[in-house]
């Protein structure tokens, strides 16, 4: 497959077979192995511009390396995955995993964000050079609209004043709020959130869901790996559940919540409600 010679902000695509807007990322049956164990078993998945899809699934179950792969971090040994049309992930010619070239891997940065359970920030760099880091060296912007954009970013995340401080003087919830800034402060037409909250203690966890809620709001395309049922009730345009390295359920978050048919989506999603309620010390378990 050829890859574009150049890029142009054109008007939203159109599928021609549906006339609605053609999808922002596709992956058809996509399979990956590391060695001999077999992590992705034939995804295959469309998300639309604006979509916000939540993954769910077990641990082990392939979420995280689906994200990977959506960013350029993984190859696949089948199958491919395409972002605004570009293929991203495909094998070679030879039928082996191949990395991408130079130039899809910085289109794919450009267009797609991703912000990880945690590690995310530069420690040496304050919070303004951590957001205006990509966009000046990457985007070629110049540093006063750079600064400026930044500015904005932290506002909405309600984090103007901790601009000149850096990562290890911010709680995780900060961290994450700046490192959800940094991402969308090179304008991504899609952000990958794998897990963000997971790493932060409780009290932390809302003020990145309200950042989240938010985007999702202001009609960001998202796909985000979560364990918060809640929050996914309330953002999810369409539930994924994975196991075993498939997609073994998918539906409206009414559907999946409430009457999730596959019998390894209600076992998982009674074990994540258990959870729930050792943390909360049994509380919520009694009466
Ligand atoms: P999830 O995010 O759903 O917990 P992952 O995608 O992280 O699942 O992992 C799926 C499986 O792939 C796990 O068994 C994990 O140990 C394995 N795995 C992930 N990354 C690698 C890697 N780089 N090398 C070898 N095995 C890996
Ligand atoms: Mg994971």
């Amino acid at each position: 497959m050829g890859e574009p010679q150049f890029r142009i902000d054109a008007p939203e695509s159109v599928d021609a077979r549906t006339g609605s807007p053609a999808p922002l990322i596709t992956v058809r049956d996509v399979w990956k192995r590391f060695g001999t164990l077999e992590v992705l078993r034939g995804l295959t998945l469309d998300v639309d511009p604006g979509e916000v899809v939540v993954v769910i699934g077990p641990s082990g179950s392939g979420k995280t390396t689906l994200l990977r792969i959506l960013n350029c971090l993984e190859t696949v040994n089948a199958g491919t995955v395409t972002i605004k049309g570009i293929p991203v992930a495909a094998p070679g010619a030879d039928g082996r995993p191949q990395r991408p070239n130079d130039r899809t891997i910085r289109t794919v940065r450009l267009e797609v964000g991703m912000v990880f359970q945690r590690f995310n920030l530069f420690p040496h760099l304050t919070v303004l050079e951590n957001i205006t880091m990509a966009p000046v060296h990457v985007r070629r912007l110049d540093p006063a609209t750079g600064r400026a954009r930044a500015t904005e970013l932290l506002q909405r995340m309600g984090l103007v004043e901790k601009a000149a401080a850096y990562p290890h003087q911010l709680s995780g919830g900060q961290q994450q709020r700046v490192a959800i800034a940094r991402a969308l402060a090179m304008q991504p037409e899609a952000m990958l959130f794998d897990e963000v909250t997971s790493a932060l203690d409780p009290e932390l966890v809302g003020e990145v869901l309200t950042v989240m809620r938010q985007l999702a709001e202001d009609g960001m395309t998202m796909v985000i790996v979560t364990h918060e049922m809640q929050f996914a009730r309330e953002v999810a345009d369409r539930v994924i559940v994975m196991d075993q390295g498939r997609i073994i359920e998918v539906g409206d978050p009414q559907t999946i919540f409430r009457a999730p048919t596959h019998p390894r989506t209600v076992e998982f999603l009674h074990r994540i409600l258990m959870e729930g309620r050792e943390a909360d010390g049994g509380r919520l378990a009694k009466p």
